[in-house]
């Protein structure tokens, strides 16, 4: 078995700096990557989260050494990358549309790498086995990719690039072909996994809920940025900025003489659905009129237009509870506690 690393240790596997993309189309220059500066601790599960076009996965390629940056430095285990080709760099990626041979077997898929480095027939078969174990895959090994589900294929992906033993592995959006019920399935797995061999992991994804599952750390990426870096709670539950609080769970925000009015605050106030309730305590208060009512399984959410101007949405949970009786139009006051709220920017 691989030596496996029980706790997160703090020494730095990845360290970006000043770093910048800029790709020059005949009709401008995208700065795809604008001065980004972040460290990835060995044996950490790092997500970069953000929109499409917000610059993650062009960060993850520059990693890998697919793209050169434009300015500035990656040091990977303590030496300088920015210029080397992706063959001298110690990572390995996993893409979306994981490129497995189909008329090779699952088990010669995995040795392939291994085969390139002209690794031995018997440790190449031992290291692939132990690598399509490492993935509950050990019994696949004679079949031939098309004769595997959609969650087995990303995981011999997965297995082929674990099999090389890199000290990081990059994955950009490798669950985004599969299923949710898939996807949810192999968020934890892959979580598993990655504890269980300790590589660290640098993992790019869209979607929040995933980040927030997976992840020791999130970066939300914006306009090629960094806008903030934390672990789960800690985006959800103190966004740094309004971009951060809409694209991480369901933002209320509310502002200007609204915000005054219920809270005394000039700034921008945010507040989780989950923490206003239309029955329940708390030191704040608003009335307002119900414009929405949407039952989503697990809660129901209320969004209600304030008497004060704007609007805010209450979650109420269907925790053995029978689900609110609240219609469209009728009158209701909201409920949250000022501690909940949180001030942005
Ligand atoms: P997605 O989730 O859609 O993959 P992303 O956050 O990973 O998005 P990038 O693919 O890094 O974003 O792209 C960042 C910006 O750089 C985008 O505006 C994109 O159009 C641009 N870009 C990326 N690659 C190139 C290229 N080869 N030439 C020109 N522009 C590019």
């Amino acid at each position: 078995m691989w030596k496996v690393i029980p706790l997160m240790t703090r020494e730095v596997a990845i360290s970006l700096r000043d770093l910048r993309k800029e790709f020059r189309t005949p009709a401008r220059t995208v700065v795809a990557v604008d001065s980004i500066n972040l460290d990835v601790y060995n044996g950490e599960f790092i997500t970069l989260l953000g929109p499409s076009g917000s610059g993650k996965t062009t960060v993850l390629r520059m990693i890998a050494g697919f793209e050169l940056p434009t300015s500035g430095s990656i040091v990977l285990d303590g030496q300088d990358v920015s210029q080397q080709p992706p063959f001298d760099r110690d990572v390995n990626t996993v893409f979306q549309d994981y490129a497995i041979f189909p008329h090779m077997s699952v088990l010669e898929n995995v040795e392939y790498g291994l085969r390139v480095k002209k690794v031995p027939a018997a440790e190449r078969r031992r290291r692939a086995e132990e690598a399509l174990a490492n993935v509950a895959l050990a019994d696949f090994g004679d079949r031939k990719p098309s004769q595997l589900s959609g969650g087995q294929r990303q995981r011999v992906a997965l297995a082929r690039a674990l099999v090389n033993r890199p000290k990081v592995l990059l994955l950009d959006e490798p669950l985004g072909a599969l299923d949710l019920k898939l996807r949810e399935q192999m968020q934890i797995e892959l979580k598993e996994l990655q504890r269980e061999v300790g590589i660290t992991f640098v993992f790019v994804t869209h979607d929040q809920e995933e980040a927030l599952t997976m992840s020791d750390r999130i970066a939300v990426f914006n306009n090629g940025a960094i806008e903030q870096l934390g672990t789960a709670q800690e985006i959800y539950e103190h966004p740094a900025t309004e971009f951060v609080a809409g694209f991480v769970g369901v933002a209320n925000l509310i502002k200007g003489e609204t915000a005054q009015a219920l809270t005394g605050q000039s700034r921008t106030v945010s507040i989780r659905p989950e923490k206003i309730t239309l029955a329940g305590a708390g030191d704040r208060q608003a009335s307002g009129h119900v414009r929405e009512v949407i039952y989503v399984g697990n809660a129901t959410r209320i969004i209600v237009a304030l008497d004060a101007g704007g609007q805010l949405i209450a979650s109420e949970p269907h925790d053995g509870r029978a689900p609110t009786s609240v219609k469209v139009g009728d009158a209701v006051t909201l409920h949250w506690f000022a501690a909940q709220e949180y001030l942005i920017g």
